[in-house]
């Protein structure tokens, strides 16, 4: 079968970051059709997501850029042009606490934020132990399994750490993606699930569609990978060099679920905790438990996947027990509980752990993917990126030599669209989620 139908767009992926690509796209006037293989918009990876709204980063375009998302996430019905009548994604505001270790970036994070104008503070033991009652304030880096014998080492110091007021968590990261799709849909974009892609079609060296499952060609002379930790393989359909300098593929996570102590629930006013001292992050969740994921410490190996279709689902006991007892080193009244809960999951990482949000040698097919871990948060700002980037390129313009520039709503400052180019020098970050 060979139905030939076109579009101005397609979006491959239907996740918080198409959904978010194909909104700004019709909202820009384009008939834009994205496509998802699962059953629902946000259904992959972002279903897994932690979801954590935070303004952490290394450098300045990424902490601009989440900065300006948030700015959506709080107020969503605005952002999205109305309210979902399917129930409407809510952002909850926790502050975040990032410990401080030798030789880390969070004096550089605390230029950008002033630089920037994000309001913190910082927190010496006595005011972690005044946020989190009860946690112990020792200093153990770096960050070991239970294993090792430095395990049970006496601190080296007292802790201290960053503390930023306005970050916080989306309570339903896959109703985000079902909002931005929907509202897509408002637009006019089509959003077809159950649909995968199996080939991308070039013609004359330029983008000309995408071939289907059944047979199906979709012609569209713009189409964009936003297929998460597939999106490797949907690159590799294209069979040209796009000039990516950088590469990215997945990486198996863990994230468990765990009932919270008294006094540090998130009715108790718990923040979001990212604990580079021990290689762990917790946020809070509303019905009295964490969520519990890891920093990429140098002590736990790095589970690089090649097929994402045959990723292990199921957390590892080794890995939880690793996790509960770091937390509870660092959280006394944390009783590790019996029975493991938790999902395992996929990021996509780039090299430097930098999305890429950007074109590529081959005319019409746009990149939206590399997102590391951490472009929950910026999928919002992924959306106008990409609709800058393409509406720049409509009319002759080439994003690698004359890089877009896209003015934040929020502050007015121009947030430089080369900072996610597949040509970047390596970025200087963590070289972890924490990006
Ligand atoms: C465990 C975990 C915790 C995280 N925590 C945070 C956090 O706290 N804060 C934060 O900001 N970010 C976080 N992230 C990162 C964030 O969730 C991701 O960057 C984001 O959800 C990626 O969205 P996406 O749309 O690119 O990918 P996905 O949600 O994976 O969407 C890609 C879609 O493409 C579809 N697809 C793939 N191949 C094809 C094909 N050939 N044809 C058709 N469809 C296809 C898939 O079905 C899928 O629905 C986390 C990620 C994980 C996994």
């Amino acid at each position: 079968m060979s139905l030939e139908a076109g579009a101005d767009a397609v979006v491959i992926g239907a996740g918080v970051i198409g959904s978010a690509v194909a909104l700004e796209l019709a909202r820009g006037g384009r008939s834009v059709v994205v496509l998802d293989a699962g059953p629902a918009p946000g259904s992959g990876s972002t279903s897994a997501s932690s979801s954590i709204i935070r303004f952490s980063y290394s450098t300045y375009d990424a902490v601009l850029t989440a900065w300006e998302a948030a700015a959506a996430w709080t107020d969503w019905a605005g952002f999205l042009g109305g309210d979902d009548p399917d129930g409407m994604a809510r952002f909850i505001r926790t502050g975040m606490v990032v410990v401080r270790t030798p030789g880390d970036n969070t004096d550089r994070i605390a230029r950008l934020w002033d630089d920037i104008g994000i309001t913190y503070h910082w927190l010496d033991a006595e005011g972690l132990q005044r946020m989190m009652p009860g946690v112990d304030a020792g200093a153990y880096h770096p960050p070991s399994r239970p294993e090792d014998p430095r395990f049970v080492a006496d601190a080296a110091g007292p802790l201290s750490a960053l503390f930023e007021p306005e970050s916080g968590f989306i309570d339903d990261p896959a109703l985000a993606a079902r909002n931005l799709a929907g509202a897509a849909r408002r637009h006019g974009a089509v959003v077809r699930l159950r649909t995968r892609v199996t080939g991308v079609e070039v013609a004359r060296g330029r983008i000309a569609g995408v071939c289907l499952d059944g047979g199906e060609v979709l012609r569209a002379p713009v189409v964009v990978n936003a297929a998460g930790p597939h999106s490797a393989l949907v690159s590799a359909m294209v069979g040209e060099d796009l000039g990516m300098r950088l590469g990215h593929r997945p990486l198996r996570q863990e994230v468990f679920i765990v009932p919270a102590p008294t006094g540090l629930r998130l009715e108790d006013g718990m923040p979001t905790l990212a604990d580079m001292d021990i290689g762990q992050y917790l946020r809070p969740q509303v019905g009295g438990t964490w969520l519990v994921g890891g920093t990429e410490p140098e002590c736990d190996e790095l589970h690089w996947v090649d097929d994402p279709d045959t990723m292990e689902p199921y957390p590892t006991v080794e890995q939880y027990e690793t996790s509960m007892l770091r937390l509870a080193k660092r959280m006394p009244a944390f009783g590790v509980p019996h029975r493991m809960a938790g999902l395992a999951a996929l990021y996509d990482v780039a090299d430097d752990w930098v999305p890429f949000y950007d074109r590529t040698d081959v005319p019409g097919f746009y990149l939206a993917c590399g997102t590391s871990g951490n472009q929950f948060k910026n999928a919002p700002m992924a959306g106008r990126f990409l609709a800058a980037i393409i509406d720049h390129e409509a009319v002759g313009g080439n994003h690698d030599e004359q890089p877009v520039q896209v003015v934040g709503q929020r502050t007015g400052r121009t947030i430089d669209l080369a900072a996610f180019s597949r040509r970047r020098d390596p970025a200087a970050t963590s070289g972890t989620v924490m990006g």
